[in-house]
């Protein structure tokens, strides 16, 4: 259960943050679905819908979102869709229901760093940067990788716009339930990004499949294929959960990985 003492709706960011310091048990809020799965006590909801935060908007060279987007609202968007096909919408169609991704935030994702994100890896297999209020931009591989130094807002997202073809796949026990393992890939001018994500660890990139396939400078074989995908399956490390074992998991990186690119490739004819 969780129980708030005081609930406040800061009407901009700058507001937002002066009442995150204020005290250490005062708390964003984004969509609160995942809050509300734990126990806590909060001196101060900081509720984030009032401070100008839901956008998708398209700049000179990037696709800017705001932390306050709902998955709903990425699923429909007829921009990202222009700019990355169906690659973001279909990293979060398969959660849970409609009603939920109506209410769940880019930023109470992307600033959790949560190791069963979809939308995570779907980011990650693209050019994506996390702006922060107080910490500024960082490349969304580091952020994964170190977090964030301090209390901070996650502000923004910017997704460089630079004609990427992608694809994202998940392999699920059943419809609703958390993936066990997925992948995002994107292809530009022959350069690959492979993301792998829900490993049970956050999502990674499979760094030394990319400079395989990188290096091929061809067009791919199947035999280019298959063994990226060995190579991704054999470099990074999986964990066992309640959903699957680490042997699992690497079993179904590999499928994915083969599955994505041929996916892929077939956008690039
Ligand atoms: C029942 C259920 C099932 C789910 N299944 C899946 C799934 O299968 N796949 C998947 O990828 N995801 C899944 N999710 C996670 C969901 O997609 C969201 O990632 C998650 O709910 C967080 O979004 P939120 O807006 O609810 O964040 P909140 O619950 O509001 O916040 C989460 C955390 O982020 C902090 N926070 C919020 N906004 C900001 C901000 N702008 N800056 C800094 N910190 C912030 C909060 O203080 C809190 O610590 C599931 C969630 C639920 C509740």
């Amino acid at each position: 259960m969780i129980t708030i003492k005081e609930y406040s709706k800061p009407k901009n960011i700058d507001e937002a943050y002066d009442l995150l310091l204020e005290k250490k048990n005062n708390m964003l809020f984004g969509g609160g679905a995942f809050i509300r799965m734990g126990s806590k006590n909060i001196a101060t909801a900081i509720d984030l819908s009032d401070a100008g935060l839901n956008y998708i908007v398209e700049e000179d060279k990037l696709i800017r979102i705001g932390a306050m987007t709902t998955f709903g609202d990425i699923e429909h968007s007829l921009l990202l869709k222009e700019n990355y096909r169906d690659m973001l919408s279909k990293s979060i169609r398969e959660i849970v229901g409609i009603q939920l991704r109506n209410i769940v935030t880019v930023g109470g994702t992307v600033y959790s760093r949560y190791g069963f994100s979809d939308f995570l890896t779907g980011l990650l297999a693209l050019d994506t940067t996390v702006n922060l209020y107080k910490q500024g931009s960082i490349p969304l591989e580091e952020f994964l990788r170190k977090g964030s130094k301090e209390r901070d807002i996650l502000e923004s997202i910017s997704i460089e716009k630079d004609n990427r073809k992608g694809t994202f796949l998940s392999m699920r026990n059943s419809k609703g339930d958390y993936a066990i393992l997925n992948v995002a890939i994107s292809a530009i001018d022959g350069k690959y990004r492979i993301a792998v994500g829900a490993r049970p660890r956050t999502a990674t990139l499979a760094l030394e499949s990319m400079n395989y396939l990188n290096g091929v400078g061809r067009e791919l074989s199947s035999e280019d294929i298959l063994k990226a995908a060995k190579i991704a399956s054999e470099e990074l490390v999986f964990g066992t959960n309640t959903r699957g074992s680490s042997a699992y998991r690497k079993q179904i990186c590999y499928v994915l990985i083969k599955q994505g690119l041929k996916e892929v490739l077939d956008y690039e004819d």
